[in-house]
């Protein structure tokens, strides 16, 4: 079986990026690819027990997915609910573009 850590590491590399690179203002189109990509996403993440929570998660929450803003938001939290679920530390969602598009200020 999958490394579940490494894999939730490059994983969630790429989730936040894909989200910091999302159109600022996405056509209806994008919104809805994004969508069903989320959606297909937590049917196959191939870590079973983390998809089965990730999409109840979803579902009290779904996907934002209206703008860059919204979308790495929401991601941002649900990221967050599994860091609360293994106990690590809150990220501070003000944060993710800074982390995961224009690196720290100079
Ligand atoms: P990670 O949590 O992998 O984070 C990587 C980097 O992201 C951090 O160093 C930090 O810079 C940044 N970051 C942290 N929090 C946020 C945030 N909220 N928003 C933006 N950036 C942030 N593991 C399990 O054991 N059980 C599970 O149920 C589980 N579910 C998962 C569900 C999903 C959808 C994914 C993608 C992964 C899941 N994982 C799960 C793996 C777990 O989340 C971690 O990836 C893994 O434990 C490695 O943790 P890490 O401390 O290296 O940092």
């Amino acid at each position: 079986p999958p490394d579940v850590e490494q894999l939730g590491r490059a994983t969630w590399t790429f989730l936040h990026t894909m989200a910091a690179y999302y159109p600022e203002v996405p056509s209806y189109e994008q919104q809805h690819s994004m969508k069903s990509f989320l959606s297909s996403f937590s049917k196959f993440y191939p870590c079973e027990s983390c998809a089965e929570h990730l999409r109840d998660e979803m579902k009290k929450k779904p996907p934002k997915v209206e703008s860059r803003w919204a979308l790495g938001r929401w991601l941002c939290q649900m990221h967050n609910l599994v860091n609360e679920r293994l106990g690590k530390d809150i990220f501070n969602c003000d944060k993710i573009d800074e982390r995961w598009k224009d690196g720290p200020p100079d």
